[in-house]
């Protein structure tokens, strides 16, 4: 069966939203998210047109700041300096990728990491690594989970969680999450010897590899839950689509869950950025 992800997050939005109103309600506050877009990147346009939109839908205040492309690393800082101070602004998400001339490490250690609600300051995720309750957690990796837990109760314990993928942004992250629901973690990565045969032990199966249609049915054990974070743009039949790191038409019969790309761990991300902004503002507003 789909996971579906769409809906999992119209749920999470709902709650979120009861959550804004109560805050302004009870305290006055309106949970503030600002999106900073360096450049003219088509993609990264979307995604900032949706995050906008949906943070104003659930009654939040959301701001983007639109820079230039030859925007220099210095004004990108003293713009972060001026959001940092301002105390109607809870979350500051800088969208990556960044123009080349633009150091993204700097940029990220220079977000206050209370307002960092992308989850990628190094204060967030030593926070993440200690299991401290107030880190913002990398939003994608929190989708994945609740998406997890949507198919199999909130008891994950025990299971055996098999990650591909090490990056920062998913990979890392999502291990130390379902480490913490007390799973068996193993993670995969581009050196594993015999992939097919580890990718078989997992109960719940994350792929974040960013190849088109990797995984195949034969890698995964009957029954598994896949979560597919991959988002591969390919070409078939002369049209231009959208694909997992998972391939759905083989894999789809073996497990007993599986999102789906579109509509699964993607709308997840933009409801996990609410729910940082909502736990940023909540914390420190
Ligand atoms: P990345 O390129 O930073 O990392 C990919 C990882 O895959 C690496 O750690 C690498 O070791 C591993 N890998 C590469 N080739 C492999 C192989 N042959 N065998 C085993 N492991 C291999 O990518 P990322 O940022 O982690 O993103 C992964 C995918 O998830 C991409 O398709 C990306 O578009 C997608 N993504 C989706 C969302 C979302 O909102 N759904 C968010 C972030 C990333």
């Amino acid at each position: 069966m789909n996971i579906d992800g769409k809906q999992a997050a119209a749920d999470l939005r709902a709650e979120l939203a009861v959550e804004v109103a109560t805050m302004q309600a009870e305290r006055n506050i309106t949970p503030g998210l600002t999106v900073v877009l360096v450049g003219e990147d088509p993609a990264s346009q979307v995604y900032v047109r949706n995050k906008v939109k949906q943070t104003r839908d659930i009654g939040m205040i959301s701001n983007e700041i639109k820079l230039a492309d030859s925007t220099t690393e210095e004004e990108l800082l003293m713009t972060l300096a001026s959001l940092n101070n301002d105390a109607s602004v809870h979350g500051i998400l800088v969208q990556l990728p960044l123009p080349k001339h633009i150091n993204e490490q700097k940029i990220i250690a220079t977000i206050a990491p209370e307002k960092d609600v992308d989850g990628f300051h190094a204060m967030n995720s030593g926070r993440l690594l200690n299991g401290e309750s107030d880190a913002l957690v990398p939003c994608t990796p929190q989708g994945c989970v609740i998406l997890a837990k949507r198919h199999l109760g909130d008891d994950l314990s025990g299971k055996h969680a098999v990650i591909i993928g090490r990056s920062n942004i998913v990979g890392k992250p999502v291990s130390i999450l379902f480490l913490q629901e007390n799973c068996t973690v193993t993670i995969a990565h581009s050196r594993t010897q015999d992939l097919p045969a580890i990718c078989r032990q997992a109960d719940i199966l994350v792929a974040a590899v960013g190849r088109p249609e990797f995984v195949k049915a034969d890698w995964v054990k009957a029954g598994a839950t896949v979560i597919d974070v991959g988002i591969n743009r390919i070409e078939r039949d002369g049209k231009n689509k959208l694909v997992g790191d998972v391939d759905f038409a083989d894999v789809q019969d073996k497990c007993s869950g599986i999102t789906p790309v579109p509509g699964g761990v993607g709308p997840m991300t933009i409801a996990c950025l609410l729910k940082n902004t909502v736990a940023a503002a909540k914390n420190y507003g």
